[in-house]
């Protein structure tokens, strides 16, 4: 996923899965001649959660010697997401998701990255692939594989997605590096928090559900490879990001919005 050459983005929120990715990507790094690591945070403005995680990823940046820079949701959208979720709080990880994938492709530009790094773990990866499942949204799933399916330009890698929620947690226990911190105030109105606790469920009853769940994915994206037409690539009026339509999915969200 890393070749020499490359400056490497680490989406670093703070939040247990990718404070376990800075650690070992900063571990490897020395075996790496030519490659460079740099934090990204985004601070999305959720009182009460994220001031916690900020505050834990610029300690951990910190104390790794590695370069980090922050952007906010009021510097690049104009609002916190507090504000933009005003009366819509049942929509927020739709919202928070469109928009803080866009604040990171920012951010990973301005840092110049060639690579963008998050830490999606076995369990994240598993959840989504039955949430578009259960939402009959085939294009997404094969659409979401492997690195390079998101990101203007800079591939994106997601080093962690085989290796499960608990295993992380373990090693961060065994680092001495757990920190407890907040959960997202809006996380409770997410269907992924359904997914998550019916495929835990899953897995401490037949373990290896969530690896067979990535299995299917993979069988299907090789029954499917070449048989979805995608739309050809344009350029958003507004942006000018990459979009499959007039607007990119943040321009027409952000019209949506009134904004
Ligand atoms: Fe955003 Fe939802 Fe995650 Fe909260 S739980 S940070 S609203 S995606
Ligand atoms: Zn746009």
């Amino acid at each position: 996923m890393i070749v020499d050459g490359d400056r490497v983005a680490v989406a670093l929120s703070g939040g247990k899965d990718s404070t376990a990715l800075l650690l070992l990507l900063s571990l490897l790094l020395p075996a790496w001649q030519n490659v460079q690591l740099v934090a990204i945070t985004i601070d999305e403005g959720i009182a009460g959660y994220r001031e916690a995680t900020v505050q834990s990823a610029e300690h951990l940046a910190r104390r790794l010697g590695i370069e980090h820079n922050c952007i906010s949701f009021p510097g690049l959208f104009g609002d916190s997401l507090d504000v933009i979720l005003k009366g819509r709080e049942d929509q927020a990880c739709s919202i928070c998701g469109i928009l803080r994938r866009k604040a990171l492709v920012v951010a990973a530009q301005r840092a110049g990255a060639t690579k963008l790094a998050t830490g999606h773990n076995l369990d994240d990866e598993a959840q989504s692939v039955l949430m578009n499942v259960l939402r009959g949204d085939l294009p997404r799933i094969i659409r979401n594989s492997g690195a390079g399916s998101s990101g203007k330009f800079i591939p994106r890698i997601k080093p962690l997605s085989l290796i499960s929620e608990k295993e992380i947690a373990s090693y961060l226990i065994l680092k001495n590096a757990w920190n407890d911190l907040p959960e997202c105030p809006y996380a409770r109105y997410a269907l992924r928090r359904e997914v998550r606790s019916m495929l835990s469920d899953f897995e401490y009853k037949y373990p290896g559900t969530m690896l067979h769940l990535m299995e299917s994915k993979e069988k299907i994206e090789l029954s499917c490879a070449g048989s979805v037409v995608s739309s050809p690539l344009r350029t958003c009026l507004v942006c000018g990001d990459p979009s499959s339509g007039d607007l990119c999915q943040v321009c027409l969200l952000l019209k949506s919005l009134g904004r």
